[in-house]
This record gives C-alpha cells, sequence and structure tokens, in this order.
C-alpha cells in the first residue's frame, strides 16, 4: 500500500513574486486597507458586500495575483490587513467554514486552473457564498489514494465526462456547492497516472449525499455517491492524467491548512483544560499538573512552529514540515483533551448532546470535553493518517529506504482489490 504523497508538486506556481510584489510594504498595505475601510465602514456595509469588495481591492489574501483578490505582495504582509480590520470591526469570511475552499481548493486553482475557473471560482469562494467539499476517499481508497475506482469516461459527442463512482468520510458534502473530485480515466495506466482532478457541481442530480453518523453523534462527513453525474470539460483541472499531480498540491496545502491554524497564545485545545485548571483548584494533583505543564508548553511549540511553517510557506511552497505539524496537531489535540476528561473525573464522562446533526463546521471549542475528546480521535485519520504521515517524514525528512511498492507500474485495472 503506498502512501498519500507530499512534496513539492511539479507545474505548480506559487504566488507572483514580481515587481508588484517587491513594491508592497507594510505600510503601503495599511495605507491601502484604511482607504479600503473609509470607502466601506464595516458598521454601515452588509457582511457580502463588504466581503466582495474587500476580494475586490486586493485585500482577501494579498498574495494571490490581482484581480483574483490579492495585489501579488508577499504572503506575510496579510497579518497587516487582518490585524487592521479586525481593530476596525470588519467581518471576517469564516475560514472555519470554508476550510476546504480556502485551504484545498483555493491554492489548487491558483495553481492549476485556467484564467477562466480562477475568475468563475475564486471569488464566491472566498467570499464563503460557495463552500466547497473533497471527493477524495473512497471505500478501499484511502491512505492508498491512487488506488481509486471512481470512472470518468468522456463522451465523445459532447466532450464531457460521464462519472461514476463511490466516494466516502466527505467532510460537509451536505452544504457545499461545489467538489473537488479525483477519478480514473485511464484504467490500462498504472494508478498514479489515469487519474484526472475535476470540479463537481454538487447539485447535479446524480450526486447523492447521505449522512454518516460519527462517534461523538453528529454527522459532520457523508458517503456520496456519483451516478453518470456529467462534469463539462471546462470544469477538468488541469490536464488529462495529471489528476495525481494536481492532487498533491491539495494534500500538502490539507496538511498545512489542519495542522497549521494561526492561534493565539494558549489558544486552541489547550485553552478550556488551562481555564479549569485555574477555576477549579479542588481537581488538581500534583501528576496532573506535571501533564498539564507539558502539555501546555508542548501546545506553544506546536503554535510557534506553525507559525515559522506560515513564514516557511510565504517563501516558497509546502513540503513534509505540513506532514509533521499534522502529525503533532492530532497527538497533542488527543493527549489535552484526555487530560481534560481525566481532570474532570466522573463529569468528563458525561456527554452533551448525543442528537444527530448536520454541523457545518467543527467547533471544538464550543462544545463539551466529552465531545472534544471523541472528535480528536478523527484528527489522527483526517488528511492523512498518523502512520502515512510518519511514513512520509522517514523518507523524505530523515531520508530513510521507502517502502516497497510493488504495484507502481502495473496497469490499475490489473491490481488485486
Ligand atoms: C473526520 C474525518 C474527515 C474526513 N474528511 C474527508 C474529506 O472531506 N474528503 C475526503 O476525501 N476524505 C476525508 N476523510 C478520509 C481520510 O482522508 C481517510 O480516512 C484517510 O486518508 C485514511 O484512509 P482509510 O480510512 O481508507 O484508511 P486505510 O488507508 O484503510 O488505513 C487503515 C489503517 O492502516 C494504516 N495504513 C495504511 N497504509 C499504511 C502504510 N503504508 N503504512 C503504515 N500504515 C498504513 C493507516 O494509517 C490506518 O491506521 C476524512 C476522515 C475523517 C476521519
Amino acid at each position: 500500500m503506498s502512501a498519500r504523497p507530499t512534496g513539492p508538486a511539479a507545474g505548480s506556481h506559487g504566488p507572483d513574486a514580481t515587481a508588484a510584489a517587491a513594491s508592497a510594504s507594510p505600510a503601503e498595505l495599511r495605507r491601502r486597507t484604511e482607504e479600503f475601510l473609509a470607502a466601506h465602514p464595516p458598521a454601515d456595509t452588509g457582511r457580502t458586500d463588504f466581503l466582495r469588495a474587500r476580494f475586490d481591492a486586493g485585500l482577501a489574501w494579498v498574495h494571490y495575483p490581482e484581480g483574483l483578490g490579492g495585489l501579488g505582495a508577499p504572503r506575510a504582509l496579510q497579518a497587516v490587513v487582518d490585524t487592521a480590520l479586525e481593530a476596525a470591526g470588519a467581518p471576517d469570511n469564516d475560514p472555519r467554514r470554508i476550510g476546504i475552499g480556502l485551504g484545498m481548493a483555493a491554492p489548487t486553482l491558483l495553481a492549476y486552473g485556467t484564467e477562466e475557473q480562477k475568475r468563475r471560482f475564486l471569488r464566491p469562494l472566498w467570499v464563503g457564498e460557495e463552500v466547497w467539499c473533497q471527493l477524495f476517499s473512497e471505500p478501499g481508497a484511502g491512505s492508498d489514494l491512487a488506488a481509486l475506482g471512481t470512472r470518468a469516461v468522456r463522451e465523445e459527442a459532447t466532450g464531457d465526462w460521464i462519472v461514476d463512482g463511490q466516494k466516502v468520510w466527505t467532510s460537509s458534502a451536505h452544504v457545499a456547492r461545489w467538489a473537488i473530485l479525483v477519478a480514473r480515466t485511464d484504467p490500462a495506466l498504472p494508478k498514479h497516472q489515469g487519474i484526472t482532478y475535476f470540479l463537481c457541481d454538487m447539485t447535479d442530480p446524480g450526486v447523492e449525499v447521505r449522512p454518516l453518523r460519527q462517534i461523538t453523534g453528529e454527522a459532520e462527513f457523508n458517503e456520496v455517491f456519483l451516478t453518470g453525474v456529467r462534469i463539462p470539460d471546462a470544469h477538468r483541472l488541469g490536464a488529462v492524467g495529471q489528476g495525481w499531480e494536481v492532487a498533491r498540491t491539495t494534500l500538502m496545502n490539507e496538511r498545512v491548512s489542519i495542522g497549521g491554524m494561526r492561534l493565539p497564545r494558549e489558544g486552541g485545545m489547550i485553552a478550556p483544560v488551562a481555564a479549569l485548571w485555574r477555576e477549579r483548584p479542588e481537581l488538581r494533583t500534583h501528576a496532573l499538573h506535571e501533564r498539564l505543564l507539558e502539555l501546555w508548553v508542548d501546545a506553544e511549540v506546536a503554535r510557534l512552529t506553525a507559525e515559522r511553517l506560515r513564514q516557511q510557506l510565504a517563501a516558497g511552497r509546502p513540503g513534509p514540515e505540513g506532514s509533521g505539524m499534522k502529525l503533532s496537531f492530532a497527538r497533542l489535540n488527543q493527549e489535552i483533551s484526555g487530560l481534560e476528561v481525566e481532570l474532570r473525573g466522573e463529569e468528563g464522562l458525561l456527554y452533551d448532546d448525543w442528537t444527530m446533526r448536520r454541523p457545518d463546521l467543527v467547533d471544538f471549542t464550543g462544545r463539551g470535553a466529552g465531545y472534544r475528546y471523541l472528535r480528536s480521535k478523527g484528527n489522527s485519520i483526517e488528511g492523512g493518517t498518523s502512520e502515512i504521515l510518519l511514513n512520509i517524514v522517514a523518507e523524505r525528512v530523515l531520508g530513510l529506504p521507502a517502502e516497497p511498492r510493488d504495484d507502481k507500474d502495473l496497469p490499475w485495472k490489473d491490481l488485486a482489490r
């Protein structure tokens, strides 16, 4: 079984490091942001109008090209804009709700999309008017994603692609308007070569979304059945057969977006445990104190490492460091939420609500300790399992020998399934 990939994607290109980038300074960006705020006072501007105008002014993601929500400026300068807008009480685009679009679809569209695709999709994606989901995993093709069997067959008369297959664990499919989708277009080629990447309209009548209930009781992800789904060739991303390379860009960005969220000091999962420790001295023991301190330090190290990773990204492209980050994030979330449940004793065994819900975001801190404990189990699976990420670190960072991959050169149709 071969691992979901990482490493720089050939053919992808990062933000435009041109003259425009060189001329954008923090002072210049601050001035632009102030001008923007004067023209669009948050108090008098509707949320969507404000966000659309922000995109059009190039202040959405400053490192994207002009006309596509950015200014071609260094990515690190985004903080200048965000800080000024936040201080002015401006609405944000709710990145947690649209995380797959922002963290995965957008960078892939930027790297491989045609001009038309970028113009069509990036603005509603960033504003949050169109939510995205990721149709990658299948029963039998998770860690070994390249083994996927969903078929896309080209219709000679129209050039459209007709897609049939099943996807699984699709977060947010129930609220998504668009999906990034990988499908097999040539079963006679080895598994990594016969794959093509598409943008799939989730409102197509051939798309059926069925909830999958999780250990937490809620159904945040889904099974998705694709039956005769018609995708126009204009919604193909990258060349026919280039899907694996395109998917690598998505997956590398996925790990960074899961593990590398921007947090304040003592933010995220450590926050409720530290608060509990301060508020409830009767729960404390020396041994728990030692563990809390260790985890607090680890959480701070992870937070600063994520910051460094983001700065590194500003200068280039995501690499295997994103896998290390995601690994630590999963381990820490599980250990911290475990400590919280333990600290609460019997009370920690209570669960807040088993009602089946269809949430449109994962809200770790908005629910109880039991929820955090159960939901964090998925952290070491989603976006690539910890075992796979360890393989990646072993091979790409430590330079250890690669796993044997005997099936790499066999035609997909001849693989044992
Ligand atoms: C909360 C959550 C949300 C998700 N959201 C999405 C989504 O939106 N879209 C999407 O496409 N997918 C999504 N996934 C799916 C996720 O990416 C897959 O579950 C994951 O890649 C693992 O694949 P699998 O479930 O098929 O497990 P398998 O690949 O069958 O793995 C089973 C076990 O074997 C281990 N293993 C497999 N191969 C190796 C190896 N070579 N070396 C060592 N150990 C190995 C794995 O680490 C794992 O422990 C989500 C999953 C979760 C839990």
